[in-house]
């Protein structure tokens, strides 16, 4: 099995008939770095930075962080990582850092806590910066996007940290800043946003419970959160179509792209990346290898007219089988 897997690794991420997608990973600890590099993922679509502000007891400083995010980036040079920016709130706390709401999945979260706390967004952006010294190979996220001010917002403040760095003699490129399409509003806008934005990339949990209004985490309504369900699919179909009118390359980092059928239906769309637990890509790479674009055209042709979905799962099931 081992010798399949690294036979796989070297392997392109392509169709049967030439169709390539960029497949990268998620990360948080260094422990997946390791994995990824071995199952040959072209890069990091997703580092959640709050996994080692997790780990703490307090917000580590900004060399601290400088020396985390180094790593990464070391690690994967040339090929790209993605830096989330903190994406604190929902069920995501830190215990120095207590946010007491009722309803926290729409409350204090992601891009909201940063930009209402500068300092904490700066000190993190510059740490990203000074990391990639010398390789290059950053881009930087942003969470929980809801319209074109947060992103601008941000953008001024990466600008300045940018800024702040040359005058204090680091050479050091301006990173590519994308945002998170993971909210309604920003569905939406994706076209106004991708046309703003360096790049986008659609975390599919959190717009499958927003879209959904089901709590990703809560097993009571677990039966009813369908990241096939027509309304996310439609969604899903639509951000890309919005992002390529703009220009902009459009990826996706959320759970469905590392479950192969959800892969196969994303590649047919037009998805350029997609981004997943390092566990999932052999499975996603060896599916997409074993299929013709034009066929999974023709699945998602199927699907995007079916009206519940049980019925698109159903289909996209007997189709997976089919493949192998
Ligand atoms: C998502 O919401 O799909 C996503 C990738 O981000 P997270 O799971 O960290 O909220
Ligand atoms: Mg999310």
């Amino acid at each position: 099995l081992a010798r399949n897997l690294d036979h796989l690794a070297s392997q392109p991420a392509e169709t049967a008939d030439g169709h390539r997608v960029r497949l990268m990973v998620n990360t948080g600890l260094m422990a997946d770095v390791v994995r990824s590099l071995e199952r040959g993922a072209e890069g990091v679509g997703l580092y959640r930075t709050e996994v080692p502000f997790l780990l703490r007891d307090r917000f580590p400083s900004e060399e601290e962080q400088r020396e985390i995010y180094r790593e990464q980036l070391l690690a994967f040079a040339p090929r790209t990582v993605t830096m989330r920016t903190l994406d604190i709130g929902g069920d995501k706390a830190l215990v120095y850092f207590p946010i007491d709401e009722t309803n926290p999945f729409l409350g204090w979260r992601g891009i909201r806590v940063t930009l209402d706390h500068p300092e904490i967004f700066l000190a993190q952006v510059r740490a990203m910066m000074k990391a990639s010294l010398g390789l290059d190979n950053l881009r930087i996220m942003l969470p929980m996007v809801t319209g074109i001010g947060e992103l601008e917002a941000a953008r001024k403040l990466v600008k300045r940290a940018h800024r702040e760095l040359q005058e204090e003699g680091y050479d050091i490129a301006m990173p590519p800043l994308g945002i998170m399409i993971e909210v309604p509003s920003a569905v939406y806008q994706a076209r106004e946003l991708a046309e703003r934005a360096d790049f986008i990339s659609v975390g599919s949990n959190d717009l499958t419970q927003y879209l959904l209004a089901v709590d990703r985490n809560n097993s009571r309504v677990a039966s009813f959160y369908h990241p096939l369900h027509p309304a996310v699919l439609r969604a899903l179909h639509q951000v890309v179509e919005a992002g390529h009118a703009a220009g902009t390359k459009v990826g996706i980092c959320g759970e469905l792209a590392g479950e192969p059928g959800g892969a196969l239906l994303l590649m047919a769309m037009g998805y350029d990346m997609l981004s997943m637990n390092a566990t999932n890509l052999p499975r996603v790479k060896s599916a997409l290898r074993a299929v013709n674009k034009a066929d999974t055209d023709e699945l998602l042709k199927q699907v995007m007219v079916m009206e519940s979905p049980e019925e698109i799962e159903k289909s996209v099931q007997a189709y997976m089988k089919q493949v192998g």
